[in-house]
């Protein structure tokens, strides 16, 4: 009986050199009968984990390599004996990564030697040092290579590698090599260099050699294999191929079992914060809890108390303090400058994060689920996200980097897979496609319609006439499935959002690093997923511009009025901040603005927080997809019934009127009714939100029916709870973080609400920012009692600013005037103002265009309120302009003519604003003739009524889920409409809908409860 590990096989994460996912060369060992399968990539471990993972799934011994790439461009393949070994190999590919670009990884010899313990070294493929040279006839040189390997490691850890692809020359290649072993005394190894797991493979592994050398399929045939050899073969395969040499086949066997590696890192996961001196990181945890207990809840709550013990108990148990010091740790450097820094996601359940400052929700008072979170039989690390103001992110990222040195920290990447439109257009171009034709396909196939390419190309009929006759049929057909075949195959590496990885082992050596596309930054090889399954920690460290507005707002706030708001200990039970929501007045603020919430909002009336998180959570494209939110509030109007499919659910989903609106439903319910344990619970969510495989959720279907049954509820009911738990897992979101979002929501609402002038300030200062351009802002600022102003070229800072209780837009606002002209106009401006447009120009010498420009805001009218007369003396002015780097709008200025009506217009076509009145002014008479009422009449319209109305396009939007419905939002002088389109009406005035800034459209109205829109029938273009 003839056995055989392979020990040289590449899988995707070769990155175009590898056409087979690790789980589908599994499954194919699997059938060949192959006990242990090696893991060979170029130059990195991005596979490894998920490789060892599928292999224990599957009952195959997972062994950890890599294919090395040797300063001269020779390969050489390197095998994790032991840990310590893994460790090195982790630690060369890392620095043969940082020493080179990206992409470009070289490794020398010399570093090999400093990290060869626990490595097993196989000479390599006909690139290989010994190989290669045999190849070149230099018999002397590959002596020399392999006397130089044997330098380092010593001959249980060499071996020649034999290979034979059935290419002419290769039994005469394998000869040699085994005859040099022999005379240098070293023992062969048959291996196949694996790329891909069947035959067949070799299509789409040629077409991935083709786009990694940005080349068609002819112009790429010198970098292809001649044939399909690179399959994953059986034992019995290998033995006949390598007869004569049997020993070299048998002997993978044995490699393979001395390869014990263990890719799960979480004792080396947690980095001690620099100075907790003496004190062991739980003590300093529960001290400073306990610490902050009275301050957060002066009432000295038992409840609190208990959740407090609780939670250090269950910290103290997975020894995670160290985690959440180091959270506090940053959090803390954020807000001793004075940035706010805000978590989310599912730590806001923890009262322990609550009382370090992480979060500033309180887990209490708001019913939130530690179990979500951390649980005592963790077998997951938590992670914790953090939102940061966006102009401090970068700052806070450095002080990580030099808290914790750079050996420790790196960014966690993304795997950057194929697609259907990629997948389109790489395999396109290297079949050879024309470029247009490749073009209009990808086109078709937007995200996230779930056609095929193949149904994509039908509904084109004109397409799909045309291609056979351009492509032969056949072409065709291997187009199509290639395009199937290639997806899901990584084809580069990008940075994840925010997530960093910090470590208390040196990083390198857990995992490869290497260089990003952003200057200076390091990513590691592993994705959230497989960091994760090592037992790493990942801390998000996010951007959110929301957070910069609402810390330029406190100072503004402070400045003006001399107090600081605390938003920390802000009651959440404002009775003016719900009026607003219940009103669906929420423009500008967080979260709750979009069109979607408002409708919601005028459904749900939230009189509270809690129905304030409910309303951040449903109103998602998931849920609205998944039609939960219909239920919900159907219920939530009195016009359904609150009813339970089992009593057993009834305190978990009271809150929420018998709908699962929370992950963490998902994992109580799994708890009270399956007799899941949390952690167990907790698992059962994570598989259904990474769409583990069926067999793996059958089993849990089978284990909650069981626990329900044993619970007394009928087995039909439990199938129907289990498939409904699932179907919402997908998409659920977590209560805490839906609760973070809230508060951050409330936060805006209470600000705009008491502080307009320095939120509206501060928000335009941060844009672009949130759901409407700053024009509509503008006109919703001036609806809440806010002065605007224009730019003012005396006035004016390059922010806005607040005079007395007015907002004076800033230079930043006109258009074309970057950062380096701003500058110099300040520079330029004596403290008594610019007297007029000469010394304006003279001092500043800024380009004429700018200065137009500056004119056409009306930035100064104060010198003149006619613009044409000013534009007219600045056409006899003379001075010497200095270039800008600028940045211009394509359209031209219009000088003629300067009415109001014009005024309004070059100032908007100038800052793309109107501080001096609504663009609707100007169109107000013409549409009154025309029978179009105001949006303060439209709602005393009734329901049916025919109704003509005008307004400027605040908001349009086609979501792919509405079937070629546009929504669109008019606005004018008093607030906004909602127009609805249905794709007949679309179609019929397509160029109008689309592109045009002030429209009247006629339709009739609807209502929805307290929700009023115009279903269109037509429509004129205004502006
Ligand atoms: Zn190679
Ligand atoms: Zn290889």
């Amino acid at each position: 009986m003839n056995a055989y590990a392979e020990l040289h096989c590449h899988t995707g994460f070769s990155m175009l050199d590898g056409a087979s996912s690790p789980e589908e060369l599994l499954d194919r060992a699997l059938v060949l009968g192959l006990r242990s399968l090696a893991i060979t990539d170029h130059n990195g471990l991005y596979g490894a984990v998920c490789f060892a993972h599928a292999a224990q799934e599957r009952g195959i011994h997972p062994v950890i390599g890599a294919e090395l790439t040797l300063e001269d461009g020779h390969h050489l393949v390197l095998l994790a004996e032991n840990q310590s070994g893994y460790h090195n190999l982790s630690a060369l590919i890392s620095r043969s990564q940082l020493a080179h670009s990206k992409g470009q990884a070289r490794t020398k010899l010399s570093w090999v030697r400093e990290r060869s313990q626990g490595l097993i070294c196989l000479t390599g493929c006909r690139h290989s040092p010994v190989a290669g040279r045999l190849l070149d006839r230099d018999q002397d040189g590959a002596f020399a290579a392999l006397q130089q390997l044997l330098s380092i490691f010593d001959p249980q850890h060499l071996y020649v590698e034999l290979q034979n692809h059935l290419r002419p020359g290769d039994r005469t290649l394998v000869a040699e090599l085994a005859q040099l072993a022999k005379e240098v005394g070293l023992a062969c190894v048959a291996t196949n260099n694996v790329h891909y797991a069947e035959r067949r493979g070799h299509h789409l592994q040629d077409v991935l050699v083709a786009i990694r050398h940005n080349a068609a399929l002819p112009e790429a045939r010198r970098w292809l294999y001649p044939n399909s050899e690179y399959a994953l073969k059986s034992a019995g395969d290998m033995a006949q191929l390598f007869e004569g040499y049997e020993d070299a086949v048998a002997r993978t066997v044995a490699i393979a079992e001395r390869c014990q590696v263990e890719l799960a890192f979480r004792d080396k996961a947690l980095h001690p914060l620099p100075d907790t001196g003496d004190v062991s990181p739980d003590e300093r945890l529960e001290q400073l809890c306990r610490e902050a207990l009275p301050r957060r809840y002066p009432d000295r709550s038992p409840q609190a108390e208990r959740q407090l013990a609780h939670e250090l108990d269950v910290i103290r148990h997975v020894q995670l303090a160290g985690y959440f010091l180091l959270v506090w740790d940053i959090v803390r450097y954020a807000q001793r400058h004075g940035w706010l820094a805000r978590g989310r996601g599912s730590a806001a359940s923890s009262i322990v994060a609550y009382l370090l400052g992480i979060t500033n929700v309180d887990p209490i008072a708001h019913d939130l689920f530690f179990e979500r979170f951390l649980s005592a039989e963790a077998r997951v690390m938590p992670d914790i996200d953090l939102d940061l103001g966006a102009r401090h992110r970068e700052e806070v990222i450095q002080y990580i980097y030099q808290r914790y040195g750079e050996e420790h920290v790196a960014m966690v990447c993304n795997y950057v897979t194929y697609r259907q439109r990629s997948a389109v257009r790489d395999v396109g171009k290297a079949l050879g496609m024309a470029p247009d034709t490749v073009d209009t396909l990808a086109k078709q196939l937007t995200w996230p319609y779930r056609t095929t390419i193949a149904e994509a190309m039908s509904q084109q009929r004109a397409l799909a006439q045309k291609m056979p006759s351009r492509l032969s049929a056949r072409l065709w057909a291997r187009f199509l499935q290639l395009c199937e075949a290639i997806q899901g195959l990584p084809r580069h590496l990008s940075i994840h959002v925010g997530g960093m990885c910090i470590t208390a082992a040196p990083l390198h050596e857990i995992v490869p690093l290497e260089r990003a596309t952003m200057p200076g930054r390091v990513v590691m090889q592993w994705d959230k997923d497989a960091m994760e399954d090592a037992g790493l920690i990942k801390i998000d460290v996010l951007s959110l511009r929301t957070l910069s507005a609402i810390e330029e707002a406190l100072d503004l706030i402070e400045g003006h009025h001399g107090k600081r708001v605390d938003l920390e200990t802000l009651p959440l039970d404002d009775p003016t901040v719900y009026q607003r929501l219940c009103k669906a007045d929420t423009i500008s603020t967080f979260q709750v603005e979009s069109r979607a919430q408002q409708q919601a909002l005028v459904k749900m009336q939230p009189r509270t927080f809690a129905d304030m998180v409910v309303e951040v959570a449903l109103i998602r494209p998931g849920p609205l997809q998944g039609n939960m939110v219909h239920p919900f509030f159907r219920r939530r109007m009195g016009r359904e019934p609150v009813s339970y499919a089992h009593p057993l659910l009834e305190p978990i989903l009271r809150e929420t009127l018998g709908v699962i609106v929370f992950q963490e439903q998902v994992i109580r319910i799994a708890v009270a009714m399956g007799g899941f344990t949390a952690g167990e619970a907790d698992l059962l969510r994570r598989a259904m939100s990474r769409h583990r495989s069926e067999e793996a959720m059958a089993r849990f279907r089978d284990r909650f029916v069981q626990g329900g049954v044993e619970r007394g509820v009928p087995r039909e009911t439990a199938q129907g709870v289990f498939d409904q738990l699932r179907s919402f897992a997908s998409f659920g979101f977590c209560k805490s973080h839906a609760a973070a979002f809230a508060k951050t929501a409330y936060d805006t609402v209470y600000l705009r609400e008491r502080y307009p002038a320095a939120y509206y300030c501060a928000y335009l200062n941060n844009e672009p920012l949130g759901f409407y351009a700053p024009r509509i802002v503008i006109g919703d600022a001036r609806r809440h009692g806010v002065t605007i102003l224009p730019v003012h070229v005396n006035r004016s800072e390059g922010r806005c600013t607040l005079e007395q209780r007015a907002i004076r837009l800033g230079l930043s606002y006109v258009d074309g005037l970057g950062d380096a002209a701003i500058q110099r106009i300040l520079d330029a401006r004596p403290a008594e103002g610019f007297t007029g447009l000469q010394e304006l120009c003279f001092s500043t010498r800024l380009p004429r265009r700018s200065v137009e420009n500056l004119i056409l805001a009306g930035a100064a009218d104060a010198w003149d309120t006619d613009q044409r007369s000013l534009l007219w003396n600045l056409g006899r002015l003379h001075w010497r302009e200095e270039a800008l780097p600028l940045d211009w709008p394509p359209d031209g200025v219009q000088l003629e003519g300067m009415t109001r009506a014009e005024r309004l217009m070059a100032e908007y076509s100038a800052t793309g604003v109107s501080a001096k009145g609504h663009l609707m002014e100007l169109y107000r008479r013409q549409a009154k003739q025309a029978g179009a009422m105001r949006s303060d009449e439209l709602i005393r319209i009734q329901a049916g009524g025919r109704v003509r109305v005008a307004g400027m396009v605040a908001v349009r939007q086609a979501p792919p889920t509405a079937k070629g419905f546009v929504f669109l939002t008019l606005e004018d002088e008093h607030g906004m409409m909602n127009v609805i389109v249905k794709p007949r009406v679309f179609q019929g005035y397509e160029r109008i809908w689309s592109r045009g800034l002030v429209l009247m459209v006629e339709g009739s109205v609807e209502r929805e409860g307290a929700v009023t829109n115009v279903m269109a029938e037509a429509a004129w273009r205004l502006a």
